[in-house]
């Protein structure tokens, strides 16, 4: 990790361009709305962008592109293959490097005159402040609640302006918290939804092109803000629904009693995030396994090979089935109960979905249903790939 020092927000305009940074930003610089001037604001400004995934991406690029003089990047995780469906940034070759890495390469390659700086950490509170006060503006690209909450109260005690986006399946959100009367992330959700109500990305899925869309209406947004052209989004929230194709737009205030920016403040210091948001343990879900009887993919395929009598229940949804399979019978988990009928309790059963969450339950209900021989594939189907069968792909 390297860090720069001597910068806050409002420091003035870089001193001027060279001929060769003239001709790569003529497009700006014949436009009265940048100009010379914008253009050099743009070259004097420091973006630290929180992630470098699929919000990350169209960010770091435009961003990049347009010339922001000085880039922070901070992601602390390496490129997966199931990344590269929406994350622009990287390369097939670049799966398994750390994300901050082939970004900056990618960035770099982009245009060399703007100066990166990669944080491969994770954003805690004890990092966040220390890292936040080098920069004018921070972009928020990040997926989780924890940290929106952290990227958000660092940011009102710093007085930066946070550009807000998130995604989920067809549907993003854009807006500029942290202006002086603003509204702030908690004057939107004062409380952190309960935990595991609203799934991740991982785990809802994401159309590929949104976090485009919703990080380049932010990049947009940051390079306003910098040049200090047009109507920013403080106080409009942008609801983008992508399969309806509409934009909707809500008025966002100020909440004077707002515990982190209304007139009489009680937060003065970053706090645990994972504890205000419920999350116990750093990497632990937040629903707790079920404590159910389980069987290993391993120990499925011996009885299935020595010819028990094994009836496979499948409980994730249809279009998943599609996917892959194990030749089980499909009942959707939330299905279950009123298609109980449909299932054997003299038989053994063994119940799986794509991890063995969804299955855990299936199996709880089930057993309190009566069904004594009911048992949880530990890991789901992605186990059965990976420990018998890698012809059975894993999504
Ligand atoms: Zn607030």
């Amino acid at each position: 990790m390297t860090s720069k020092t001597g910068a806050t927000a409002g420091h003035p305009p870089a001193a001027g361009l060279t001929n060769e940074e003239i001709l790569r930003y003529s497009r700006h610089l014949i436009m009265p709305e940048v100009g010379m001037e914008g253009q050099l604001k743009l070259k004097g400004a420091k973006v630290l962008c929180i992630g470098t995934g699929g919000l990350g991406a169209p960010l770091g690029l435009y961003l990049t592109a347009a010339g922001v003089g000085h880039l922070g990047l901070l992601d602390f995780d390496v490129v997966d293959f199931t990344n590269l469906q929406r994350q622009v940034t990287f390369g097939t070759s670049d799966v398994g490097k750390p994300k901050v890495q082939a970004a900056q390469a990618r960035l770099s390659n982009l245009n060399p005159d703007v100066e990166i700086t990669t944080y491969e950490t994770k954003l805690t509170s004890e990092n966040a402040l220390e890292i936040f006060k080098d920069y004018d503006v921070i972009v928020d690209g990040t997926d989780n609640f924890p940290t929106r909450y952290l990227i958000n109260d660092a940011c009102i005690l710093l007085s930066r302006p946070n550009v807000y986006g998130s995604i989920f399946r067809f549907e993003g959100q854009v807006t500029l918290f942290g202006m002086p009367d603003g509204p702030c992330y908690r004057c939107l959700y004062p409380e952190p939804p309960p935990p595991g109500l609203v799934p991740s990305c991982a785990e809802g899925g994401v159309i590929g092109v949104l976090p485009g869309i919703v990080g380049a209406l932010q990049a947009l947004e940051t390079i306003k803000l910098i040049i200090g052209r047009g109507h920013s989004l403080e106080g409009r929230l942008i609801l983008f629904d992508a399969l309806s194709f509409k934009f909707r737009e809500l008025r966002l205030r100020k909440n004077h009693h707002c515990p982190m920016c209304g007139t009489h403040r009680k937060i003065h210091q970053l706090i645990d995030y994972n504890e205000f948001c419920g999350i116990r343990g750093e990497e632990e879900e937040p629903d707790v396994a079920l404590n159910v009887p389980e069987i290993t993919a391993r120990d499925l395929k011996e009885k299935l090979d020595r010819g028990d009598d094994v009836f496979i229940l499948d409980v994730r949804d249809p279009h998943e089935y599609q996917i892959c399979n194990l030749h089980g019978h499909l009942i959707p988990l939330g299905e279950l109960p009123k298609r109980v009928h449909e299932l054997d309790s003299a038989r053994e059963m063994v119940v799986h979905c794509k991890t063995g969450k969804r299955s855990a339950k299936a199996v709880d209900f089930l057993r309190q249903a009566g069904f004594k021989k009911a048992y949880n594939l530990h890991g789901g189907i992605l186990s059965w790939s990976i420990e018998v069968d890698p012809k059975v792909p894993r999504y």
